[in-house]
């Protein structure tokens, strides 16, 4: 039988592993701590544990963390690694430091099924999802990686915030999303308050309503369009869950939520959504509806989106009407741009082994990353996932 990862529970996980095995929950918690307080990869130096107990662990369990394809360093001190998630695929986690915080962008899939026109993920096609101990792993690797590098005292934490903002639709890979969220809010894991802990969505409304109920941490929805017409053409997943329904979630969402306002997320494309008239519909659209803030994100290209960013004028006139109108209103600063962490694309070719790539009519296709971008002011930081063959982001690191 294989070993165990004990990275795939959260507390209560790891107590009923324990207790399966006649252990007693305190001594669950110890391990749960050594693993997520301290970053232990093995049992050998858990000191207050007894010799048999960590030689049983040692014979039943690992900590599996993943493996680092490449870690780059920008010079604004963002840091992206591309982890390997074994068949081919990869993903990012990227590290944007702040004056006031320390934002950790995470992967939830690798690849999406969503297919928003904008998003070279979408583009990519849905591979499979992420476990817990693998959207774990993320977040374990670069806190104790930051914290060696930042030179922290012990016990200093290097990570504040977490957005569930990389590859992915993280309401599509709810079980084994909920748990990891659970384990950053836990004491004895992470120790992020809900409103630190911030879960992205394009719309999936029932699972709106379940997170509400499971673990309402801050939720960011990424709007793209004030009315049906165009968000059904720019998020798909409009056509099954359209505005209507999936503003009657937010202001559902609202009375669990860590913080009192939803922020929509705004991909800025030239011509298509970025409009004074767009802009007008938005305000007519949640105008006295309940409170929300905008994040303005300026598009990053990739080569078969036929889209292009909007003109800095059209965003800070797009901006100026929903100020105007009351909302608060952000625009996001690109980040890492030295290592292709923003704006930047995956040089070199990236494995398309999905079925969109069979609808395509079976191209191969030049996959960027995501862009990766900060914002200015108060909400988390965007940032992005690469999915890519092993071989082709060793190519990527070497070229
Ligand atoms: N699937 C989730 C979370 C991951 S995407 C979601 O869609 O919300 C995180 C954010 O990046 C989303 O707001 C998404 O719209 C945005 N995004 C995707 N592709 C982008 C691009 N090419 N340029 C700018 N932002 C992009
Ligand atoms: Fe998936 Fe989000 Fe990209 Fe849409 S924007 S394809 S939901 S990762």
């Amino acid at each position: 039988m294989s070993a165990t990862n004990l990275l795939q529970f959260d507390r209560a996980g790891l107590v009923d592993w324990f207790a399966a095995h006649g252990e007693k929950p305190f001594r669950a918690r110890q391990v749960f701590r050594w693993i997520h307080h301290k970053g232990a990869a093995g049992f050998a130096g858990m000191s207050d544990l007894a010799k048999p107990l960590r030689s049983w662990l040692e014979a039943e369990a690992t900590i599996q963390g993943l493996s680092v394809l490449t870690e780059k360093r920008s010079s604004d001190g963002t840091v992206k690694w591309l982890f390997d998630v074994g068949a081919g695929d990869a993903v990012e986690t990227v590290f944007i430091p702040e004056a006031q915080r320390n934002t950790l962008c995470v992967s939830s899939q690798a690849g999406c099924a969503m297919a928003c026109r904008f998003c070279s993920t979408g583009a990519q096609g849905f591979s499979r999802n992420l476990t817990t101990a693998e959207i774990l792993a993320q977040l374990w690797h670069a806190e104790f990686a930051m914290r060696a590098q930042l030179g922290l005292a012990p016990g200093e934490r290097a990570i504040s915030n977490v957005v569930m903002m990389g590859m992915g639709e993280p309401l599509q890979n709810y079980a084994a999303l909920v748990p990891a969220l659970r384990v950053m809010l836990d004491d004895d894991g992470y120790g992020l308050s809900r409103r630190r802990v911030t879960v992205s969505t394009s719309g999936v409304v029932p699972m709106i309503d379940r997170l509400a109920a499971d673990c309402p941490v801050a939720l960011a929805v990424s709007l793209h369009a004030p009315n049906d017409a165009l968000r059904d053409d720019l998020v798909p997943l409009n056509r099954k869950y359209p505005l209507a329904e999936l503003l009657a979630a937010c202001e559902r969402y609202l009375v669990h939520a860590p913080r009192d306002f939803i922020t929509f997320e705004y991909c800025m494309l030239d011509g298509v959504n970025d409009q004074p008239e767009h802009a007008r519909q938005l305000v007519e659209l949640l105008r006295n509806r309940f409170a929300c803030k905008f994040n303005l994100i300026p598009f990053n290209p990739f080569p078969q989106s036929g889209l292009r960013r909007s003109t800095p004028q059209s965003v800070a006139a797009f901006a100026q009407i929903l100020v105007d109108a009351g909302f608060v209103t952000t625009v996001r600063k690109t980040r890492g741009e030295d290592i292709d962490a923003a704006c930047g694309q995956l040089a070199g070719d990236v494995q398309d082994r999905t079925t969109r790539k069979a609808a395509r009519g079976g191209q191969s296709a030049t996959q960027p990353v995501i862009p990766i971008v900060a914002e200015l002011a108060s909400s988390p930081p965007h940032a992005t996932v690469a999915r890519a063959s092993t071989v082709a982001a060793r190519r990527f690191l070497e070229g």
